[in-house]
């Protein structure tokens, strides 16, 4: 009996799911007219009203969700998979991931330099794997620090249903100046050591690499926006002496002295960034920056970006401003996290806690201002398929696991620009639906050990052996 289970899981994966998802991506004459799902549960949890309801049911037909509560009708021939003492919820989304980069303690250690595009290549479609396997149903890959476009080999193999992995938005290489955040500084200059980002040093510079990503495949911009970050003695302030952040009135907004004990360069000004997100715009997307502290982080408001990735440093007046414009903060806690654990040495351990430290205190600021938040981890320094922790840590910090799970739900989707598609249970969106053991309300563990996952109709864990058979 469990024999047949695993045959049915491996089938599902490797053989026939793929061939439906690939006639469905291709609009095939020859499609698979797909067999309706029903699934059932003793729990789904409605992500709009915030509440655990009982039981569950959502009714699959091809790629889509035809309908989901506590009954859902059961169509004549529709195979029904129950899956027990679980919860249904939408397929989780994580709107910071790096395929392209697995862990190498302390940091990403020199894999962008030693490895080739093609083995990383085959190591992002295992992480892909490893990603949804965990339940992660849609993301955002924030670039492939020096594989130039290779995500996009990634992502159209998974819209094929050649591999298993999430739905994705790709970025192809971050966007950075020269001498910048994640270039090769320090090596020797006779070596000619590339980057992990394109060049860009103006505006005419964003717009044509951004032209060239587009060409290339890209489904978004990424910029570096902040470039080494840095601890500094109490008191120094480095950010109250510069006179731009005089101007923006960012030091008077923010008057609590430890605000400053953290420092980052701005790579790009308002104006360029700006220029970036009307050319994203034209492209009918959107900017997503790394962006660390102030006065970068203004910058990136006022123009407009999707959202503040990493925002360890948010002054009150650009919160105001995050609000006013929806622009969520992605604290990406993991990752912080797993430098802190992993340093190589006590001063780095040292060093590498008090950022956290310090993150955790201004997140707790940006809670209490109320500000926007999603979910997104910075996966690929720690272990795909881990990343599930961002939820617990962002309760753990400061939110209820019901704002955590909206966050996810309701703002990732508008950052991957697949707002009315993913994050609810609900008639028209993609069939990405998870199991969880338990009340996630209760315990946001639970996101942590999904036993089912479904992508776009297709089951590609724990069917088999949920259902009993
Ligand atoms: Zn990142």
């Amino acid at each position: 009996m469990k024999k047949t289970a695993l045959l049915t899981v491996a089938l599902v994966i490797l053989g026939a799911a793929p061939t439906v998802a690939r006639a469905q991506a291709e609009g095939s004459a020859f499609a698979v007219k797909a067999q309706p799902i029903v699934l059932h549960a003793a729990r789904l949890f409605e992500v709009v009203p915030g509440r655990i309801v009982s039981p569950g049911e959502v009714l699959v037909e091809g790629d889509r969700i035809k309908a989901a509560g506590t009954s859902v009708p059961h169509p004549a021939g529709a195979r029904v998979i129950d899956l027990g003492d679980r919860t249904l919820m939408p397929g989780l989304i994580d709107a910071h991931v790096h395929l392209f980069l697995h862990p190498a303690p302390p940091s990403e250690g020199m894999q962008t330099v030693d490895e080739s595009a093609p083995q990383r290549t085959i190591q992002a479609t295992l992480a892909a794997k490893a990603d949804l396997m965990a339940g992660f149903t849609a993301e955002r890959d924030m670039g492939t620090e020096g594989a130039g476009p290779a995500d996009a080999a990634v992502r159209d193999a998974i819209d094929r249903g050649l591999i298993p992995g999430p739905r994705l938005r790709i970025s192809g290489m971050a966007i950075s100046i020269l001498g910048g955040h994640e270039d090769a500084v320090g090596f020797n200059p006779a070596q000619h050591v590339l980057g992990n980002a394109d060049y860009a040093n103006d505006i005419e510079q964003l717009v044509e690499t951004i032209r060239e990503q587009h060409k290339e495949g890209s489904s978004f911009v990424k910029i570096y926006e902040t470039g080494h970050d840095e601890m500094v003695p109490h008191g120094s302030a480095p950010c109250l002496g510069d006179p731009i952040c005089a101007q923006l009135g960012i030091g008077e907004q923010a008057g609590d002295p430890e605000f400053w004990d953290f420092h980052t360069p701005y790579q790009y000004t308002e104006a360029q960034l700006r220029a970036a997100v009307a050319e994203a715009a034209r492209l009918d997307t959107n900017v997503g920056v790394h962006c660390q502290g102030e006065p970068a982080a203004r910058f990136a408001v006022e123009a407009g970006v999707a959202s503040i990735d990493h925002a360890t440093q948010l002054s009150a007046g650009t919160m105001e401003l995050m609000k006013e414009k929806h622009i969520p903060a992605v604290p990406t806690f993991v990752v912080f996290q797993y430098f802190a654990d992993h340093a190589p040495n006590a001063a780095a351990a040292a060093r590498e806690h008090a950022m956290l430290q310090y993150k955790i205190h201004e997140f707790q600021r940006q809670v209490a201002a109320g500000i926007p938040m999603a979910v997104g981890s910075d996966v690929g320094p720690f272990p795909h398929g881990t990343q599930a922790e961002e939820l617990e840590l962002m309760v753990r910090y400061g939110m209820t696991p019901l704002a955590v799970l909206q966050a996810d739900y309701l703002n990732d989707p508008r950052i991957l620009t697949w707002q009315n598609e993913v994050g609810r249970l609900k008639a028209g969106y993609y069939a990405d639906v998870v199991a969880v053991p338990g009340n996630p309300l209760k315990d946001i563990t639970a996101v942590e050990h999904v036993q089912f996952v479904m992508k776009g109709g297709v089951v590609y864990k724990g069917a088999g052996s949920a259902a009993g058979d």
